[in-house]
């Protein structure tokens, strides 16, 4: 269950060399090039989903339960003082490897890394809204 095109497939394979933090049957714990700070991880399973909703329920928390495993030997080795755990999914929500992974970003007080948002309102129609329509689907 790989993609002959994908980077990510052969990293997770080991074809393209990795610095690999940690390996295992299904997944492959690599740093990424272009780290947001010392220390950013990336989960990737080793068969390809593109994104979450692709992915076995199963496997989707097998990784986040390597993700936890990870943010504490992350904590324990590099000292952070917090850590962010992102996922994104499809083209509008920043992902730019479509093979499903799961950043760990070690942060640090006063570090200045910008992963946010400026806060809107949750208005009452919208509210009303959204609980209907998800209590419907
Ligand atoms: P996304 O934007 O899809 O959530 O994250 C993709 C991440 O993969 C980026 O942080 C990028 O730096 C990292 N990345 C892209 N290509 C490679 C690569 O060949 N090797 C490693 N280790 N990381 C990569
Ligand atoms: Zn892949």
């Amino acid at each position: 269950m790989t993609d002959n095109n994908c980077i990510f497939c052969k990293i997770a394979a080991g074809e393209i060399p990795s610095a690999t933090l940690f390996e295992d049957e299904k997944f492959r714990v690599i740093l990424d090039v272009g780290p947001a700070a010392k220390g950013h991880m990336l989960i990737l399973p080793k068969d390809h989903y593109a994104d979450i909703c692709e992915m076995p329920e199963d496997l989707v928390g097998e990784a986040f339960k390597l993700a936890k495993k990870m943010a504490e030997k992350q904590q324990r080795v590099l000292g952070c003082d917090g850590i962010n755990v992102l996922q994104n999914n499809h083209e509008a929500a920043g992902q730019t490897v479509f093979h499903f992974h799961i950043h760990l970003i070690p942060r640090f007080k006063k570090d200045k890394i910008n992963i946010g948002w400026k806060p809107g309102e949750l208005s009452e129609a919208d509210r009303d809204e959204l609980l209907t329509s998800f209590q419907e689907s």
